[in-house]
């Protein structure tokens, strides 16, 4: 099952992957993006493996320890794919071609900054429906609502594994066209609020343990997922 979901992992760079995003984009073609860390390998929620297991789900290495995971497992991946840099190319293709953008997550605060920065930084974009991460769910479906009914190109989920996916995957059939993709803690970083790890750290892929240096709270969480990861890759690696 785990060996399935690897070989499902897209095999191409950042940069290919953008350019296939654009494409779906001039189609008007509906594509959901799932960037895959060890938290997504080992989550055990049974909505959520189908979602990673859908093949009409792309899915993305978002982390180091997936990409060498699938390297022994014979897979090989050319970088990790985060939800930062992702959405980063998402915000200049955009910008370049005045795209509409939603936003979904995050604190109110976190949210109303980041449209500020995207308004400056990026003024060709047009802002559609945004709401924050913390209101009621018929408050969710009534974003997914005007989503629909606004033709939306690029929507941002950012409310964390699995919620985040969960919930795209739920409203998913009644969309007709736009990029569905979670994006776990970017809004922070992008706002302002949070900072992103240091250029070096990130070149070294040392940006989990930077995660880890900042909120501490996070070592129990990385060890459940990421050690046991690295367990459980072994062990099929055995199997070969
Ligand atoms: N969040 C939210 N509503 C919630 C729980 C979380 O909007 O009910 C947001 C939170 O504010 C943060 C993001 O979801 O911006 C999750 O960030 P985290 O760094 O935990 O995600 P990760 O990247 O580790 O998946």
């Amino acid at each position: 099952m785990m060996r399935e979901l690897f070989k499902k992992l897209y095999q191409g760079n950042i940069k290919e992957l953008k350019e296939i995003i654009r494409e779906r984009l001039e189609k008007e073609e509906k594509m959901f993006i799932v960037t895959a860390n060890p938290e997504s390998f080992m989550n055990q929620d049974s909505s959520f493996k189908q979602i990673l297991n859908d093949p009409s789900v792309t899915l993305v290495a978002d982390g180091i320890s997936v990409v060498k995971a699938a390297k022994s497992l014979g897979i090989y991946i050319p970088e990790r794919i985060t939800g930062i840099d992702l959405t980063q190319e998402l915000l200049t293709i955009c910008e370049e071609k005045h795209y509409t953008l939603s936003l979904l997550g995050a604190k109110r605060e976190v949210l109303e900054q980041l449209i500020n920065v995207i308004k400056e930084k990026y003024p060709h974009i047009s802002i559609g429906p945004c709401l924050h991460g913390y209101t009621r769910d018929d408050e969710r479906e009534d974003f997914f609502k005007k989503i629909a009914l606004e033709k939306v190109d690029v929507c941002l989920v950012a409310l964390g594994i699995p919620e985040q996916e969960k919930l795209i995957y739920k409203h998913l059939n009644n969309l007709n066209k736009g990029i569905f993709i979670g994006v776990g803690g970017t809004f922070d970083v992008l706002s302002g609020q949070k900072k992103r790890a240091p250029k070096w750290m990130i070149n070294l892929n040392l940006e989990w343990l930077y995660r880890i240096i900042k909120e501490p709270k996070r070592i129990k969480r990385f060890w459940q997922n990421n050690i046991v990861f690295l367990f459980k890759v072994k062990k099929l690696k055995r199997k070969d």
